[in-house]
């Protein structure tokens, strides 16, 4: 037991908000598999690439020369400026000055409810769901909605107007979605744009998977009619190059949001790590081949994991990220169920539905970052499972 220099502590001592928050569903399922070498795990949504060498040749290159500085709070400007030119890829006309250099998409979340939410005012958020929106809305001092999206994953105008009444200030936005892999096409963005305008509410819109799209082409929702002023782009560098633990990412804003959200990063982060600048600008100069070559092996293996699993299992058909979201319910196990007993039987982990909403509880997640190898395997052990029933 931790010394507590003579003080009776409790939780009491917490914010009422920060005690109110549940532990994410997913570490539990971690915790499990800690020091398991003969487990394949799905559990967890990340590359199984390293960060591309000459990425990190420029990154070692920045050490060598001795750049380990703090930069502006906004990042860098040669990057800023490549962001901004990025962009124009998913339709998006921007310039350097709307961008803010983050420390990964996970600081953009935070510091951009932070920014705009007041206390009452309503986050709405689709589920199934990132793990992340639900907790860091409510410690804004958000009431949060959950809208569900079962069974085909997509959000829609009606979804969507029902809370007129309810004082909405963001709607949270993630295509390619984590868990289910869906994403919107154009036409179906401009029905969720049509209701953020009736709804006057900001958009976050978390393009994090953009990159990974195999259907179609990823289009930014803030390339819409009316959108660029009301939403926020979230984007980094951990899935489509692979540089997780680098932290860094980008928020695009209309110029009053951005301010804020600079307030608060200059205040509680500062800046983001410089040599991950550095790795994120090469990236976005010569990381295209290295981009499109990932891109290829995770379709790759979409298309082999979804047909197999669809032997078994109801699945709505990715169209990006590197997730797939069955629904195990036809087995009779709930997914929690499903889940540990996977895991116990067959050494292979996924991760409960539930974890990511009711709404996706009979379902897991399985995230198809491993080599095909792995993949293979362990849809082969999937099977047996689920024949031993
Ligand atoms: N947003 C989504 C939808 C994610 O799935 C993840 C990571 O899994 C993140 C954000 C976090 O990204 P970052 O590593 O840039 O903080």
């Amino acid at each position: 037991m931790r010394r507590t220099g003579g003080l009776p502590l409790s939780r009491d001592i917490l914010n009422r908000r920060v005690r109110e928050l549940k532990p994410s569903g997913i570490r539990r399922f971690f915790e499990l598999i800690i020091g398991r070498d003969d487990v394949i795990s799905l559990g967890v949504g990340e590359p199984d690439f390293a960060v591309p060498w000459r990425i990190r040749e420029e990154m070692i290159y920045s050490l060598e020369k001795g750049i380990t500085s703090y930069t502006s709070n906004f990042g860098l400007l040669e990057l800023r400026e490549a962001i901004a030119d990025y962009y124009k890829k998913f339709g998006v006309e921007t310039s350097y000055e709307n961008v803010l250099v983050t420390t990964g998409v996970s600081e953009g979340i935070d510091i951009a409810l932070r920014a705009v939410v007041n206390s009452g005012e309503t986050v709405l958020v689709p589920e199934p769901t990132y793990v992340s929106y639900q907790p860091l809305a409510f410690l804004s001092g958000a009431d949060v909605i959950s809208i569900p999206t079962c069974p085909d994953f997509k959000l829609t105008f009606e979804d969507l107007v029902k809370y007129r009444d309810r004082n909405v200030k963001v709607l949270m936005l993630n295509y390619p979605n984590n868990p289910t892999g869906v994403s919107y096409r154009k036409k179906e963005l401009e029905e969720i744009a049509d209701a953020a305008v009736e709804l006057d509410c900001i958009v976050i819109s978390d393009e994090i998977y953009g990159e990974l799209s195999y259907n179609f082409r990823h289009v930014s929702i803030a390339s819409l009619n009316g959108m660029e002023d009301r939403t926020v782009i979230l984007n980094g560098f951990s899935k489509g190059f692979a540089m997780t633990g680098m932290r860094v990412g980008y928020a695009i804003a209309p110029e009053p949001i951005l301010d804020g959200m600079l307030k608060i990063h200059q205040y509680s982060m500062l800046c983001a790590p410089v040599t991950a600048q550095i790795g994120a600008l090469e990236a976005l100069r010569n990381g295209e081949d290295e981009l499109e070559r990932m891109r290829a092996e995770y379709m790759r293996r979409r298309n082999f994991f979804v047909k197999r699993l669809r032997e078994m299992f109801d699945v709505v058909m990715p169209d990006g990220a590197f997730y797939a979201f069955p629904d195990v319910s036809s087995t009779g196990l709930s997914g929690e169920e499903f889940a540990e007993r996977l895991l116990m039987e067959k050494n292979v982990a996924v991760v409960p539905g539930s974890a990511f909403g009711e709404c996706g509880s009979g379902h897991v997640r399985c995230a198809y970052a491993v080599s095909m190898e792995k993949l293979r395997e362990a849809v082969d052990r999937m099977s047996d499972f689920v024949n031993s029933l």
